[in-house]
Parts: structure tokens; sequence; C-alpha cells
């Protein structure tokens, strides 16, 4: 006999996985819940996205093989998946990479290859320099033949802002902040001293390597970006070991640095988005997008910028094919390729095909992060409101509850791939959380990593873009897209105009 208690146990078990709070009783949303919360994929679909495959820098090999893994995956699910190639770009990928300081002591530094910098074909070693103040600069050019050159501003601590607010006196931490912004301030000169391009004035006058840190404000955090350098190796310093080459420098104590740099170089190749598509039965050519860029800068795994953008429409794709396998309209899905490079995949797909862009029911693009999305606005679109609006009065609480619906909302002028849709007044909009933390900590930094995704938010995050998509396949009305009258800039004092869409780059 099963004693009392667990039989009680037993029949709230069931309840409870149905004791969501949804609106209606549409089946297809319960099925959607259960299908991302209770069967969720993206937990493995993410480990193998950014473990195995790791960075997808535009043009490396790493995009390539995350392409061909979302092949995979789609083929498995039986989803119809292609490439849409839109031109090319620079084929270049950085291999292992090893900086250490050889004098005045011997210790390995932190360090990440620039993108699309040159390698060292085998170790190279210097003795350590630093651009001069602006008044010293063009003395001192001609001397930087064969040397490794400091070419940024150290910082004056790599401690987080906020720890240093909490803990130091108000006097000391405006101190800090001083002597920061004089560092930034001559050091903006010392750069415009050496013409436009600082890097190329560097290697032509002979530097062999040029290291520079950007630091993210903080713990071990750096942004890492790219380099127009040709022949000299250029490599980002953490904050840390920056500073200590800096303070040796300045203090005549004899730094050298060594530097193993490897990379590839593939010369021109094809560039391309991957699409995917669950065809539509009433109105196949009418079309609902979800999008997030593939593509990631190349120092850690772009977990956060735009893994999980791509594990949520990639896993919003999975939910949609086993519980709404017959959509209205068609669902599409981009994982745009360039975006860290100016949208050039999501601008060059609306560029190339208007057709489809005239035939947007709704455009819901996702690259802000982990955490849950708590902010949607229709981007200056007033009647489409309305429609967004009762969408997601359709979702459970559980993940309506979080959201801030902003409508029409001020319109983004930039940021993501969504306004390569809005620009051409398609209803282009944006799921977005709103966590200060991700610019500062895993933003473009060498700390993108799997281990900082919130896998329960993933979930959210997937659920709720299979839903939207759904609700916009099935909702009887095409979303109208007159436009609001924009808020005042504070600028001009006069409306905002509508924001106008600029051309891809479809070559490096
Ligand atoms: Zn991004």
């Amino acid at each position: 006999m099963i004693p009392r208690i667990l039989l009680v146990l037993l029949l709230l078990v069931p309840f409870v996985a149905e004791a969501q709070t949804f609106r209606s009783d549409d089946p297809v949303l319960r099925e959607m819940w259960s299908m991302g919360m209770e069967r969720s994929q993206v937990e493995p679909l993410a480990q193998v996205l950014m473990d195995s495959i790791g960075p997808r820098l535009a043009g490396a090999p790493g995009y390539d093989q995350s392409a061909e893994w979302l092949h995979e995956v789609y083929g498995e699910w039986g989803i119809d998946v292609w490439n849409d190639e839109y031109g090319t770009w620079r084929g270049w990928n950085h291999g292992l990479l090893h900086v250490d300081m050889i004098e005045p002591r011997r210790q390995t530094l932190e360090a990440n290859i620039l993108a699309w910098s040159p390698g060292t074909d085998g170790p190279i070693e210097a003795e350590v320099v630093m651009v001069p103040p602006a008044d010293q600069v063009e003395a001192w050019l001609p001397t930087v033949e064969g040397k490794i050159v400091l070419a940024s501003h150290a910082e004056p601590t790599c401690r987080e802002p906020q720890t240093l607010e909490r803990l130091a006196r108000p006097a000391t931490v405006e101190g800090i902040q001083a002597d920061r912004r004089a560092r930034i301030d001559s050091w903006t000169q010392r750069l415009q001293a050496l013409g436009p391009n600082a890097h190329r004035a560097l290697e032509e006058a002979g530097a062999i390597a040029i290291l520079t840190s950007r630091w993210s404000e903080g713990w071990g955090v750096n942004k890492i970006f790219s380099t127009s350098a040709q022949s000299a190796v250029a490599v980002d310093i953490s904050c840390e070991d920056y500073g200590l080459l800096s303070r040796l420098v300045e203090n005549d104590q004899g730094a050298r640095v060594r530097i193993n740099a490897e990379t590839e170089e593939f010369g021109t190749v094809p560039t391309y988005n991957v699409m995917a598509e669950i065809r539509g039965t009433e109105l196949p050519d009418e079309y609902v997008l979800l999008s997030a860029h593939l593509d990631s800068w190349h120092a850690a795994t772009g977990a956060t910028d735009n893994g999980t953008g791509t594990i949520t429409m990639l896993e919003a794709m999975r939910i949609l094919k086993e519980t709404y396998p017959n959509p209205r309209r068609t669902i599409l899905v981009g994982h745009w390729g360039g975006e860290e490079q100016g949208l050039n995949g999501s601008r060059a797909f609306a560029e190339d095909y208007p057709e489809i862009v005239d035939n947007l029911q709704a455009v819901f693009n996702q690259d802000n992060g982990t955490w849950r999305v708590d902010y949607i606005q229709t981007q200056g679109l007033l009647g489409a409101s309305a429609n967004l609006a009762r969408w997601v009065a359709e979702l459970p609480t559980e993940i309506s509850g979080h959201i801030e619906l902003d409508l029409p909302g001020p319109q983004e002028v930039g940021g993501s791939d969504h306004v390569a849709f809005l620009c051409h007044g398609a209803p282009g909009w944006r799921l977005q959380s709103h966590y200060p933390e991700y610019r500062q900590y895993t933003w473009h930094t060498n700390r993108d990593t799997y281990d900082k995704i919130v896998m329960d938010d993933l979930k959210n995050n997937a659920t709720l873009a299979a839903m939207l998509a759904y609700l916009a396949s099935e909702d009887p009305d095409r979303v109208p897209r007159d436009r609001a009258i924009l808020p005042v800039s504070p600028n001009t004092g006069e409306p905002r105009e509508w924001i106008q869409c600029r051309a891809p780059a479809r070559s490096y």
C-alpha cells in the first residue's frame, strides 16, 4: 500500500508540471512550454557550439565549422537548411600564442592576438619601448626599428570600479579617476601624433610587435578586437600585465619580451548566412523571421555574443518543428555572418531579398547576452504594437511576467541585426535583456565563455522565441507598418528621423 503522503505527492507531480499560468487553453502553447522548459536541448547544444567549435570570427574556419554543425543539427531534425552566400572575407585563423617577459625577470603574460594580425613565424624577442608624449613622437619614431612597442595607455588600477567605490575613500576614487582621464588624454594625443593609422605607422618605422591593452573595467577582462597591422604582430595584453610592462619601461628597468604567435591565412573566402525554414501552409510567402548572428569575436568562445542568441533560435526551431510543424506563415531563421563588422550578413540578406522583407510579419532578434528577456519595444511602429501586445498577453506569466513592453518605444538606430530590417520599415524587433554586467564582463571580452551562460534563462528565451513565432504566424492580421512620430532628439529639438539603411560590406 502506498502511504497517503506519497500518494498526495504522486498526484501533485503531473499537476505541478501543468500549473503554468496560461491565458488560454491553446494546446500548442502548452506543448511548447513542455518541450522548451521540461525537454530542453539548450545545454548540450550550447556545449558543442562553445566548447568544441569555439570562436566564430568572420572568415575563420570556426565560422565554417559552426555552419556545418547547424546543417547537421537541422538535418537531424528534418528542417530545411542552406547557406546564403553574400560576399567574401579575409580567411584568417589564430593558433597558439605565447607571450613571455624574459627580462628583468621571467613571467608568462596573459595575452590575446588581435584579429587579422600577422603571426611571428617562430619566436621573436626584443626590448620593449613605449610611444612617448606627443611632442616627442616624431624624433622617437626612427628608434623603434626591431623593437616591441607599447601603444596604449596603462590603467592606474585593474580593480573593478564598483569594488573601488565601495571600499576606498571618495577622495581616493576621485584621484584614481583623474589619473585615468589624464592618461587617456595623453595617449589620444600620442596616437594622433602617429597619424591616422597608428599601428601602420609603427610597423612602417620598423616595430616588430605592437602591444596594446583594452581593459573592460572589470576583474580580468579585456575587450579584444582587430588590427590593421600588416607586418608587425599585434597583441592585447591583460590589464595587469600591460601595467607591469609599462611601469618597467617608464622606470628604465629593461623589459624584454618574447612572442610566439601562430596565425594562418587562407586568402579570400566566401562569406555567408546560414538559413533554415519551416514552410508555411496557408501563407507560405509571408514570413516570421527568427534572427541571431552566428559570428563572434575570437578571443573567447562568443558564449553570450552571440552563442546564446544562436542557441535560443536553434532551440526555438526545434520546439516549433515538434509542436507546430505546419505553420500558417513560413518560419525562417537567419544565423547571420559578419555582424561584428557592421551587421553585414543581415544587411546583405535584407538587400538581396526585398520580396521577403516586404512580406515579413515580424522579426525577433536576440543578441545581448544570457539572462531573461525583459524588454521589447516595437521600435517606433505604432499599429504593430497592438499585435505584439496581443501575442505577449498569450504567453504564460512565468515568461511574460519578466517583460516590459515599451510601445511603440524610442527606436534603436544600431546595435544588432533587427535594424537591418527595421530600416526598410519591416517590424524588426529585439528580444532584449538589461543586465549591466554584460557590457562590462562578457561582451567582446576574453571571458565570454560557456560557464557564463544561465541555462534556465536560455530555456526561457528559446521557449519565448518559439511561442512568439507561433503567435505571429497564426495572427489573422498582417502586422501594420505605420510609423509613430519618433521622440525629439535632445541635439536638434526635432523628432528623430526614421533609421536609414546602410550598405553591407561584402568584402574585407
Ligand atoms: Zn552580438
